[in-house]
């Protein structure tokens, strides 16, 4: 199509088009957004709206759709969630002054990480904006902020694009900003988590970033300032309201790597995807948006050092010890809306006057919520008090100029309190006067004509006018009335004196709604001076909401305060899953101790299918991580070490079928845990080498086992229904075996879910199958077949002796007799110990695997 022939107006189209190639372009035309070709041809099918056509000149006919500009929220929200751009393009002059075609630019580029508004955004989620760069040292750098709240954060996040797009994923990120050279590496990982990758090469940083990026380690700082130019580019807005990144050192936080926080269900159940079943849903008590984010904020990133949980425990503690603050806090808290939200509106300056009276209604509860906490007794309640400044301007500022309920929209005026300026009282009395006037004059137009039903009306187009019915049209003078309209069963009429009124009241409206505009911004703009006091106020404001709901919900689910050790010691004592208790609500939940000590370190769990191995290593991990976000945990008594790293391979062989890659994943896992873990992490190990042969994954899980105990130390929980590992204990100094207790009567199994000392002795694999229901005829033959596998078996407790570890092989070793015996066998286990794990691939391990099963 040559572009000569085309109007104007579509050329400018296309020239601005040319800058936006990869988003959908929102043309403004009168009351509509118009889009045109392949945009139009996308969007019409996307929105299911409808596709029409307009006169390109001599090019013929261009494809065209358009949605109007004041339902556009809910499309541009549509689009964006798809994972779309839209730029938003809008004429930037008055048309009646344009020479020629209108001026039009773009003045805000909409994409995943930066929508701020719209019914999707969970107000108890952020929406993050990322932005990965590539260190010197060849680490991943990501910071993230949150364009509503204004919260950013950054952190190194591994070397691998995959590592760094999982904890994008993870990091519920929906957007990274690259520059050209990481695009291709990261494209495709990206892809597959439908995280949008958007390009930004400028990193040179302006002076007001300072304030913002300050705080990042230098090495960091190119990748935020890239964020910050990409934010300016596609924004056009004041930034005014960027806090200053927080870099989280990964020694302060416990890290979880993102595998691990889904298998846990940290903020999100696995089966069903939604927040209900995960430790998040549990907590939850906060009252406010803003702690409800904050508390997912912690869940991510619990603490690692003492003295910093115990800030929060403490002030827990003091808050479940005044039961009276804490109910007056949580009273206040209610009235407290999202001014952080709020104050990022301010920033953009999309703020109303409805949300400037929200603002107003949360700082008042301030100051109470500072004298409350002032008096308690409680030292940390008190320290809190004295953080809280209640932004006494701004609420002085607000209460003198906004009034008590503006409408939902500042179109129709309404928003400034009366009082506030001079001459807007005086131009909404002139307006009121002409009004009232108007009113004295329909009663005495209807005394002078005698018509009854005479009424004076209002419309846009004729404005004030005198409406008579057909019937008494006679009865009006027609000298001073005059005719402007007729109507099937009446006529209007205009008088002289009427349009003089009309003429003031519309001038006194139309100048009265400009000057409050006027004012509103003034308002606004002297709100956004403050919004960093706003901003430290909604942070307390939320930390305090997250207390109170942790103070609410140990008292409700009888938590206790955690007691931390110096050493690694961990003694649980009466732990409790607290999800699945309170899922079951019956008090039937089994409580359960784990104690790991110097001595032994690692627990090798056995016990029947369902008995709750799973549930018993989750809730050792889950109590570590309430213990290090600040909260009591669901323990009669808990004695914990700080731990650094959590990691688990737990869980999601449930959820995946196919057993090759299962097992892949599995030993993805193992991998990432050996290579990462140090004496101060947990390791939890659910059922390692399921996903293969019996040997095989006997065989990883023991030489995994040995690894952590010689070369790791950390403490380690190990499920298996290998009952032959169970004689690890006797090599393996600080490995403890212990079971979960099931019992049998009438031939069938009852789960007593305790945890006792020692190797179970069962593995009522034929019970649990009979309770599932299996056919009667199966059940009796598979319990045909294992009388005839036992008889066949050696002794097993042959097999725990400690060569136990060797005669794993003899069965296969077969005709080479003893393993140990062997010179060449004997090398077998000797080998799985040398193996290096942390530089082997799971391809390795399976190459390697296979040529042991050749050589036997
Ligand atoms: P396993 O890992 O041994 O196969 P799970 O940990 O998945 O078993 O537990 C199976 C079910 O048993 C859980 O879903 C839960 O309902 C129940 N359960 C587990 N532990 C307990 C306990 N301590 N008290 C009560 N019920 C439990």
């Amino acid at each position: 199509m040559a572009v000569k022939t085309l109007t104007p107006m579509m050329r400018q189209y296309l020239e601005i088009k040319e800058d936006y190639k990869d988003a959908f372009l929102f043309f403004r035309l009168g009351d509509f957004y118009e889009m045109f070709f392949e945009d139009a041809l996308n969007a019409s099918q996307i929105l299911e709206i409808t596709l029409t056509s307009r006169d390109g000149g001599q090019s013929g006919k261009i494809p065209m759709c358009g949605v109007p500009y004041h339902s556009s929220a809910g499309y541009i929200e549509t689009l964006v969630r798809k994972g779309y751009k839209v730029a938003i393009c809008e004429q930037t002059e008055d048309p009646a002054l344009a020479k020629g075609i209108v001026r039009r630019e773009v003045i805000q580029l909409i994409t995943p990480g930066t929508l701020t508004e719209g019914r999707t955004i969970g107000e108890k989620s952020n929406i993050y904006i990322g932005s990965a760069g590539r260190t010197e040292d060849g680490d991943y750098a990501l910071v993230r902020i949150d364009l509503s709240t204004g919260e950013g954060t950054a952190t190194y996040a591994g070397r691998e694009p995959k590592s760094l797009v999982s904890e994008a994923e993870a990091l519920q990120i929906r957007e990274i900003v690259v520059p050209d050279e990481l695009y291709l590496e990261l494209h495709e990982h990206a892809q597959a988590r439908s995280i949008l990758l958007s390009i930004e090469n400028e990193e040179a940083a302006r002076d007001w970033e300072m304030s913002v990026t300050g705080s990042c380690p230098a090495r960091i700082r190119p990748c935020a300032s890239r964020l910050l130019r990409y934010l300016e580019r596609t924004q056009k807005r004041s930034l005014s309201h960027l806090q200053p990144i927080v870099y989280r050192e990964q020694k302060s936080v416990l890290s979880i790597d993102p595998n691990s926080r889904r298998n846990l269900e940290l903020v999100q159940s696995i089966r069903g995807g939604g927040e209900k079943g995960s430790l998040f849903w549990l907590l939850d008590e906060t009252v406010t948006a803003m702690g409800g984010r904050r508390l997912k904020q912690w869940i991510h990133e619990p603490l690692a050092g003492k003295a910093a949980i115990l800030e929060r425990t403490d002030a827990v503690e003091e808050l479940i010890e005044d039961f009276f603050v804490r109910g007056e806090v949580r009273e206040l808290l209610k009235g407290v809306y999202d001014i952080e939200r709020l104050a990022g509106k301010v920033a953009l300056g999309s703020a109303t006057g409805r949300e400037l009276s929200q603002l107003r209604r949360s700082l008042s509860q301030a100051h109470p919520i500072r004298e409350s906490l002032e008096a308690s007794d409680g030292e940390k309640l008190r320290r809190l008090a004295g953080m809280i400044d209640p932004c006494a301007d701004v609420l002085t500022i607000l209460e003198r100029a906004i009034t008590d309920d503006p409408p939902i929209s500042n179109k129709e005026g309404g928003v400034i309190r009366e009082g506030y300026h001079a001459r807007l009282d005086e131009l909404r009395d002139a307006s009121k006067n002409g009004k009232d006037w108007i009113a004295a004059l329909e009663a005495e137009e209807r005394r002078k004509t005698g018509v009854k039903s005479l009424k004076i009306g209002y419309n846009r187009v004729f404005g004030y006018y005198i409406e008579v019915t057909k019937s008494n049209v006679h009865l009006v003078d027609p000298e001073r009335y005059e005719r402007k309209q007729t109507l099937a069963n009446a006529e209007r009429y205009i008088t002289p004196e009427l349009k003089e009124k009309e003429a003031i009241i519309l001038n006194a409206d139309e100048e009265a709604l400009t000057l409050e505009a006027e004012l509103f911004q003034a308002v606004r703009d002297e709100v956004k001076r403050h919004i960093p006091a706003i901003q430290a106020l909604a942070d307390r404001l939320s930390t305090l909401d997250v207390l109170t709901a942790f103070a609410e919900v140990s008292e409700k689910y009888r938590f206790v305060k955690p007691v931390f050790n110096e050493g690694r010691e961990m003694k649980i004592i009466g732990g409790r899953h607290p999800v699945v208790e309170k899922m079951l609500d019956d008090g039937t939940y089994v409580p359960n101790d784990c104690v790991l000590d110097e001595g032994s370190n690692m627990l090798l769990i056995t016990g029947p299918n369902m008995s709750g191995k799973s549930t018993y290593m989750r809730q050792v991990a889950l109590t570590v991580i309430m213990a290090q976000i600040g909260c009591f945990v669901p323990a009669d008594r808990a004695e914990l070490p700080v731990t650094d790293q959590i990691f688990t391979r737990i869980g999601a062989a449930d959820d995946l079928a196919g057993g090759q890659s299962t097992f892949m994943v599995e030993m993805m896992e193992s991998r990432l845990a050996l290579a990462n873990a140090t004496p101060d992490s947990l390791l939890l190990f659910d059922e390692i080498g399921r996903g293969t042969s019996t040997y095989d994954g006997m065989a990883l899980a023991q030489a995994m086992m040995e690894h952590i105990h010689d070369h790791i130390g950390a403490n380690t929980l190990f499920s298996t229904h290998y009952h032959e590992l169970t004689g690890l204990s006797e090599t393996l100094g600080r490995l403890k075996n212990v079971h979960v207790a099931a019992a049998e009567q009438s031939g069938r199994v009852i789960f007593l879910h305790k945890v006792k000392d020692g190797a179970a002795d069962k593995s009522y694999g034929i019970q649990v199958a009979e309770l599932a229901g299996l056919p009667d005829n199966v059940i009796r033959r598979a319990e045909e077949l294992l009388g005839e596998f036992e008889a066949e078996r050696p002794d097993s407790e042959t097999r725990t002796e400690p060569e136990g570890q060797l005669s794993l092989f003899d069965e296969n070793a077969g005709e080479k007799g003893p393993a140990k015996e062997d010179a060449d066998d004997s090398g077998l286990a000797v080998e799985i110990e040398g193996l290096d794990l942390l530089r082997m691939t799971p391809m390795d391990a399976f190459q390697w695997l296979h040529g042991m099963q050749e050589r036997l």
